[in-house]
């Protein structure tokens, strides 16, 4: 016997994966530029040439035993208060390097933070629409799902939020800039988030902590767009960060979490990381992006490319006659289905080569996720796809 829900997760692909596959044959049957992919957020950028410069640094050095080799479970020390110096830069905030763990980046971060945290059937509150794998995530360490829908903002919904807290309640996930509306949770909500914890955590005698799911940090583009450091508005937060995005470094698996002095009973929260990033096999995060990232710290990619892709997509198919959702952040435009049911839409969309994800998988029906985190070419080449679809439903 074979345990179903694994067998279940590893032969059906999920939509975003199957997609993506799809389109690899789609290409090698008409032509790469024929097919307008969409489907992954796969960062289209290369990484800053900083990580080139300390690759090259590091592995010109005589210790390429050690770069190579395990480090501490949770990270090297100095890579840790590097990063924990910078974060203090940035934020005015004092974490030190026992508040850092390193991670083979946010997905792992996420599981190792809800395996330290989860008893069985507690749950985890996400806010529609979030990025499929949280629910595998959780599934996988032992705990539900509670899903708060979606507001016609894709701000979070307060009073859902309130009410889907209980005694089962462990914590929520906050992912802004969001994955995949764009969306960045303004310092309004971020506020009535933590008060709304703070007062339920009261009533429940429980601590119910924030879990900010953070890789798309840095990529905002206007300059009044700021995305507030949620471990300053709420103390019991735990901050599940990757440079998947921001070093364009998805193959490489580097990332931390954060666990702030002032989370209650911290220092056991933080064993119990150490603990679950054990269970769950990891030992430790590869070691020679531990460095490289220390070296990066406020580093990014070309962030302007993914701007300039923003304008281009949002208003070309707005000008279509799509109604879009404007994207503060991330690289994701979320766009309303000119039919109902979102699964059929794409469907179509697939007959004109156009390769984008339903919102379903999102928890938010109606809606199609566009990643333009593609050349800049495939936009333009797709308008004129874009245009025989909407014009297909206007018949
Ligand atoms: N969280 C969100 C919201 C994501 O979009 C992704 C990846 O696309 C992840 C987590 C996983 O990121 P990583 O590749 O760093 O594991």
């Amino acid at each position: 016997m074979l345990p179903k829900d694994m067998l279940a997760l590893g032969t059906k692909r999920s939509a975003i994966r199957e997609l993506f596959e799809y389109g690899k044959i789609r290409k090698a049957q008409v032509g790469e530029d024929k097919v307008y992919d969409f489907s992954l957020g796969n960062p289209s950028i290369p990484a800053p040439k900083e990580v080139d410069e300390a690759l090259s640094e590091l592995l010109s050095t005589d210790n390429t035993v050690a770069l190579h080799g395990y480090s501490s479970a949770q990270g090297d020390a100095i890579v840790r208060k590097t990063i924990a110096e910078y974060l203090n830069s940035v934020h005015g905030t004092s974490f030190n390097a026992d508040n850092l763990y390193m991670t083979c980046g946010a997905a792992a971060s996420l599981c190792i933070s809800l395996r330290a945290l989860l008893l069985p059937g507690e749950e985890v509150i996400a806010f529609a629409p979030f990025f499929p794998e949280y629910v595998v995530f959780v599934e996988g360490q032992g705990g539900k799902v509670a899903v708060v829908p979606p507001t016609a903002s894709f701000q979070p919904d307060l009073e859902a939020f309130e009410n889907a807290i209980n005694e089962n309640t462990k914590a929520v996930i906050i992912n802004s800039p969001n994955n995949p509306s764009g969306v960045v949770y303004s310092e309004e909500t971020i506020k009535a988030i933590a008060q709304i914890l703070e007062k339920k955590s009261r009533e429940l005698g429980r601590e119910i902590f924030i879990i900010a799911d953070e890789p798309y940090r840095e990529l905002v583009y206007d300059a009044d767009t700021t995305v507030p450091y949620i471990t300053k508005y709420y103390k019991n937060t735990l901050v599940c960060y990757s440079y998947s995005k921001s070093l364009s470094l998805p193959g490489e698996r580097i990332g931390y979490i954060l666990v702030p002095d002032e989370v209650c009973d911290s220092k056991n929260v933080y064993a119990c990381i150490c603990g679950a990033g054990r269970a769950l096999g990891y030992v430790c995060a590869p070691t020679l992006f531990q460095q490289v990232v220390a070296k990066c710290c406020g580093k990014t990619g070309d962030v302007s490319a993914y701007k300039k892709n923003r304008d281009l997509i949002y208003s070309e198919l707005s000008a279509l006659g799509y109604e879009c959702v404007k994207p503060d952040g991330a690289f994701y435009l979320f766009v309303k289905a000119l039919e109902d049911d979102a699964n059929a839409f794409c469907e179509r969309a697939k007959a004109h080569d156009l390769l984008i994800v339903s919102g379903d998988g999102f928890f938010c029906p109606g809606y199609v996720r566009i990643s333009y985190c593609v050349d800049e070419k495939t936009i333009k080449n797709s308008i004129p796809a874009f245009r025989a679809l909407a014009e297909e439903y206007a018949k």
